[in-house]
């Protein structure tokens, strides 16, 4: 009863292209054809568990068996298998035309095919010359069918000899595509994709050693875990299952820090585990590590475009039927389901957060340094988690105490509050560099916060917008009461000669430093205050810090650095170099200050307390100061 067809084809070479245009991706006929496999089989279950079948289930497992002599992969299943009408159904008339419309999209949108699903059973031509299918239907009285299709696109088909209910797919792999008939490969295959599959899949047998070489037990080879931990209840799980889990995802990392486990069936459909791994400082290298299934079947691990940014630095799995996966990325990011999911993703994270940080803050603490990058990135980049993070995003004062946005307005409020009504947060960026500044900012009863994190300087800027009437500024970026001016007293009174005398002084003497000025200012700090001292204005510093971190800023990061040298114009030393400079001019000025000790000796001390004192002048200064000490 052979019989001949003509699959309902626009154009005769549908093959060709099919194999040309995915060239990159041969390899996911293999998914491809498992997943319909494994379809068939949960069919088949669902029919036993309503009743519309009755016979024996028996073994479900689907069967991958690579034939090297003959050139041929054979997925078999024990599914609900086609009747002839089916398979001219679904086969040549259903499966093709999305086969074809999926190669329509391509030719206006290159993206929307490459590497995604829905190329189904046809995805087989990409790696085969001929292609057989031989089948079975679970209905009462059905015969077996054989589909048989060279890559044109003429099929035969004809009555075939098969006992059992069911399908298999036979490949004969041609030339190009030799290498998946290495049992390596598929096994390789098999483990990438089909490692969570709900039915068993089989390849080939477990080896044991003996006599010094591996041999066939009488074991089957099961590739994958057929009920993954996220398909799990919650309650039944304990911390090692998830711990252990984790682990077999990704073997060679520490332990995570904490999970979430996600579960939504309305108004999509997701479940799925994500970690919080132990971050280390490359940001990049933690990335995209999620995996993304749809109904058990890996799709891919690059989930940018359907979770938000800076939730690819967490770790786990998203299974999701509701994820169009035939589309271009560009295209997802404006899905309507895929926004939800996203929505919904970060909702479920900072809630977790929120959560920790409530039951065991000290828990929370204690992990805030590997946290707090994750945690920035998603406040800076998503104002939605920066609402939800209010809750518990720490700030970590310069002796390590840790408090909330809330704890720490509170703590500073009455003592750092301007005369404009600012609140002022002082901080540092470095303990040991900044160390006189912050000593300074302690003895005025000031709080310094440590910033000394990667995402810090954008951090400063955004809370900056976000918090009202709220000023963050370095601790060396003015003097101490010019950090947070109180009142109007303090004013330096002094004339236009008497600055010009002083300021010729020092800058006369300054040395020149690559890609550095400055500029002199006056301030009154009282006879027992600083003398001299270096600030850099805090704006101009954060435009240069932020230019080093993105390119396209360059023109700041060519600027030179700009200080201030503050002369503390009560100083007794600063006065006498006044009295001794009095009236002269300018000339007479710069003389007199190459001659004086006392003024070089101020410039070295600044410079040095900032860590600016190098080379020559460094070595300059210590001679003179043992001079001095004589
Ligand atoms: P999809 O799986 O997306 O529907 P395919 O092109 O992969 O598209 O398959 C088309 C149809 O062929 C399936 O929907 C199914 O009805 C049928 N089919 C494919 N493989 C099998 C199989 N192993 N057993 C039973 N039916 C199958």
């Amino acid at each position: 009863m052979e019989q001949k067809g003509k699959i309902g084809v626009t154009t005769d070479n549908i093959f060709p292209i099919i194999k040309k245009f995915l060239y990159s991706d041969h390899e996911i006929f293999l998914r491809e054809l498992v997943s319909n496999a494994v379809d068939a089989t949960q069919k088949l279950k669902t029919f036993a568990s309503l009743g519309e079948f009755k016979g024996e289930l028996g073994d479900i497992s689907v069967r991958i068996a690579v034939n090297k002599e003959n050139g041929t992969i054979t997925i078999s299943d024990h599914g609900i298998g086609m009747t002839e009408e089916e398979i001219d159904k679904y086969i040549n008339q259903i499966a093709f035309s999305s086969a074809n419309e999926f190669l329509d999209k391509y030719k206006t949108d290159a993206n929307a095919i490459i590497g995604h699903f829905g190329l189904g059973f046809y995805s087989a031509f990409m790696v085969a010359k001929k292609v057989e299918v031989i089948t079975k239907s679970f209905k009462e009285g059905a015969k077996a069918v054989k589909w048989s299709c060279d890559g044109s696109p003429e099929y035969t088909i004809s009555a075939a000899d098969k006992e059992e209910r069911g399908t298999d797919i036979i490949l004969y792999i041609d030339d190009e595509n030799k290498n998946f008939l290495e049992d390596s490969t598929i096994e390789g295959l098999l483990k990438k994709y089909c490692r969570f599959l709900p039915v068993p899949i089989v390849f080939g047998k477990k080896t044991e050693w003996k006599d010094g070489k591996s041999v066939d037990t009488d074991e089957d080879n099961v590739i994958n875990d057929t009920n993954p931990l996220w398909t799990r209840k919650p309650a039944d799980l304990t911390d090692e299952d998830y711990v252990k889990f984790y682990k077999e995802l990704y073997p060679f990392s520490d332990d995570p820090m904490f999970w979430i486990h996600l579960n939504v069936d309305y108004p999509f459909k997701l479940t799925g585990i994500l970690y919080f791994p132990q971050v280390k400082n490359n940001l990049d290298l933690n990335r995209n590590k999620i995996q993304l299934y749809s109904n058990q079947v890996f799709v891919t691990d690059s989930v940018e475009g359907i979770v938000p940014e800076f939730l690819t630095l967490l770790h786990g799995i998203i299974d999701s039927p509701d994820i169009p996966l035939n589309v271009s990325r560009s295209y997802l990011q404006s899905d309507q389901n895929v926004k939800k999911i996203s929505g919904y993703i970060t909702r479920k994270v900072a809630e977790r957060l929120d959560e920790i940080f409530n039951e065991d803050r000290k828990q929370f603490e204690e992990k805030w340094n590997s946290l707090s990058l994750f945690i920035d990135y998603g406040m800076l980049t998503d104002d939605k988690f920066y609402d939800r993070a209010t809750k518990f995003f720490l700030l970590k004062d310069a002796d390590g105490k840790m408090f909330t946005l809330d704890e720490y307005k509170t703590l500073v409020e009455a003592n750092q509050t301007d005369k404009d009504g600012n609140l002022v947060y002082l901080y540092a960026s470095n303990k040991d560099e900044q160390y006189a500044y912050i000593s300074a900012a302690k003895d005025k009863g000031y709080s310094v916060l440590l910033l000394d994190g990667q995402l810090d300087i954008h951090m400063t800027g955004l809370l900056e917008r976000k918090l009202e009437k709220t000023r963050i500024v370095r601790v060396d970026s003015d003097t101490i009461d010019n950090l947070i001016k109180k009142d109007d007293s303090n004013k330096v009174e002094l004339t236009d000669k008497q600055k010009e005398e002083l300021s010729e002084t020092f800058t006369s003497q300054l040395p020149k430093l690559d890609k550095t000025e400055f500029t002199i200012d006056y301030a009154t700090l009282g006879e027992k205050g600083q003398p001299v001292q270096i600030t850099q204005n805090e704006m101009m510093r954060r435009m240069k810090e932020m230019s080093a971190m993105q390119s396209g800023m360059s023109f700041y990061g060519e600027m030179p650095n700009y200080y201030n040298l503050v002369l503390n114009v009560e100083h007794p030393l600063i006065k006498q170099i006044m009295g001794d400079v009095d009236g002269k001019d300018k000339d007479a000025v710069s003389q007199y200050a190459s001659g004086s000790d006392t003024v070089h000796q101020l410039i070295d001390l600044a410079l040095l307390s900032n860590g600016m004192l190098k080379g020559e002048a460094l070595s300059n200064f210590i001679k003179r100061s043992t001079e001095l000490i004589k």
